[in-house]
C-alpha cells in the first residue's frame, strides 16, 4: 500500500464528541510527531469511554491526527518538522510557494489549519487547544504554554508542572498559531515514547481537563485515578518552572551531554552537564535540567529552569492585572513599540537582568533583536479564555 493510501485511510479527524450542549471545546491534536503514537491512544480511550458512557458533555471534544504521512510510516516527520513553521510569516511563505513545490509537511500544515479555522468557526464557547507529545528523555511529564495568567490557571488544573519560556523561545511551534491569536492553550509531555505510563498520563490530562472545566460531571469518570496517576508520574518536581538558560548548539560543537539526565533533575552549581569542543559545560548556579539531548538531531543542547514560587506567581499575576508594564516605559532605555502595544523596545544598556526579570514577570518573554534594540513581546489572551 501507498503512503498516500495509509495517509488517507488514517484520516485527519480521530473522533469528536459532541451532543449540542453549547460550552467550550476542547481541541486535541496528537501525532504531530509521526513517531508519537501515544497521544493517539490516550485520546482515543477518552473519545471511546464518551461514547459508550453517552456522557451529557457542556461544548465538544475535537481529535485531530497531526503528520499523517509521518504516523503512516512511524518516524518523526518525512521532511520538515510539523511541530515548526507556525509563525505568521512562515505560513505566508508556504502559501506562497507552488503546489507543487510544497513538502508533504506544508501539505498537512496547511489542512491542520483549515481544521483549526473549522473549529473556531462552529465553536460555541472558548477553545482550549491540547497538543499531546511523548519525548526521549525519562523524568516527570511537563506542559509547555505560553506565558498568560488563563494558561497558567488552565496548565495548573491538570497536576502537570508547566515550564515557562520554551513556547516564546522556541519559535514556530503550533501552539504560537493559537498564541498569537489569543486562545488558550498548551502542549504535554507525556513521558517517554513507548512507555504506556505516558499514555495513561495523557489520558489522565484530558479526563481532569473535561472535569475541572465543568465538561462532565465529575461522577462519569474515576477522576482520583487520574489523579493519582499524575501524582505519581510528577514525583517531586515543582509545579512551576521557568526557563533562565538555553543552550544552543549546532553540528560542528561536537555537543555530547553527559548520560543520565531526566527533565526536573536538579544540578548543584558547578555541576558537569556537558561537554563540547571548547571542553566542560557546566551549571552556572543549582537549578532543574529541562530537556537534555540525547537524540542526534536538535538546536538546542540542554534547559536550564528554576522554580516558580507562590510569591512570583502571585506577583505575575497582580502586576499584569495592574498593568504596571505602563511604569516600566518611564524607564531609560524602555519604550513601546509604537506599532504593536504587545512589544517594548530595549536598549542594550538598559537590559540588565533586573529589567529583564520584571519583564518575564509581566509576561514579556519573547525576545528578539529590532533594529539595535532587544524586543520583548508580550501574549494576548482573549476575554472569553475567563469562562474557560
Ligand atoms: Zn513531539
Amino acid at each position: 500500500m501507498s503512503r498516500a493510501a495509509v495517509s488517507a485511510e488514517l484520516g485527519r479527524e480521530i473522533g469528536r464528541w459532541d451532543t449540542g450542549n453549547p460550552g467550550p471545546t476542547l481541541l486535541v491534536t496528537a501525532g504531530v510527531h509521526g513517531n508519537e503514537p501515544a497521544g493517539l491512544e490516550a485520546i482515543g480511550r477518552v473519545l471511546a469511554a464518551l461514547r459508550s458512557r453517552e456522557a451529557p458533555l457542556r461544548g465538544r471534544v475535537l481529535a485531530l491526527r497531526g503528520n499523517l504521512g509521518a504516523l503512516a510510516v512511524g518516524s518523526r516527520y518525512l521532511s520538515r518538522d510539523l511541530n515548526r513553521g507556525w509563525s505568521a510569516s512562515a505560513i505566508a511563505a508556504i502559501r506562497a510557494r507552488p503546489a507543487a513545490d510544497r513538502s508533504p509537511e506544508d501539505r498537512e500544515q496547511l489542512e491542520l489549519i483549515e481544521s483549526f479555522l473549522a473549529a473556531e468557526r462552529t465553536a460555541t464557547g472558548p477553545v482550549l487547544f491540547v497538543d499531546l507529545h511523548t519525548s526521549s528523555a525519562a523524568g516527570s511529564p511537563f506542559l509547555c504554554l505560553a506565558d498568560t495568567i488563563d494558561n497558567r490557571r488552565l496548565g495548573e488544573l491538570t497536576g502537570v508542572p508547566v515550564i515557562l519560556g520554551i513556547e516564546e523561545n522556541l519559535a514556530g511551534a503550533s501552539l504560537e498559531w493559537f498564541a498569537d491569536r489569543g486562545i488558550a492553550g498548551f502542549a504535554v509531555e507525556g513521558g517517554q515514547h513507548t512507555s504506556a505510563a505516558a499514555v495513561d498520563n495523557l489520558e489522565a490530562v484530558v479526563w481532569q481537563l473535561l472535569v475541572r472545566l465543568g465538561m462532565l460531571p465529575g461522577a462519569l469518570v474515576d477522576i482520583e485515578l487520574h489523579r493519582a496517576r499524575i501524582r505519581e508520574a510528577v514525583g517531586t518536581a515543582p509545579s512551576i518552572v521557568e526557563i533562565t538558560h538555553r543552550h544552543a548548539i549546532c553540528a560542528e560543537d561536537a555537543f555530547c551531554m553527559q548520560p543520565d539526565f531526566a527533565n526536573f533533575d536538579a544540578v548543584a552549581a558547578g555541576q558537569l552537564l556537558a561537554t563540547d569542543r571548547n571542553g566542560d559545560l557546566r551549571a552556572p548556579a543549582a537549578r532543574y535540567v529541562m530537556l537534555p539531548l540525547y537524540q542526534e538531531l536538535g538546536d538546542d543542547g540542554f534547559f536550564l529552569a528554576r522554580r516558580v514560587g507562590r510569591l512570583r506567581r502571585w506577583l505575575a499575576e497582580w502586576s499584569r492585572w495592574l498593568s504596571l508594564d505602563r511604569l516600566l516605559v518611564l524607564l531609560p532605555g524602555v519604550r513601546r513599540d509604537p506599532d504593536d502595544v504587545d512589544t517594548l523596545l530595549v536598549t542594550p544598556s538598559a537590559a540588565g537582568p533586573r529589567l529583564v526579570g520584571a519583564l518575564h514577570l509581566l509576561g514579556f518573554r519573547k525576545e528578539r533583536e529590532r533594529s539595535g534594540h532587544r524586543a520583548f513581546s508580550r501574549r494576548r489572551s482573549r476575554v472569553e479564555n475567563r469562562r474557560l
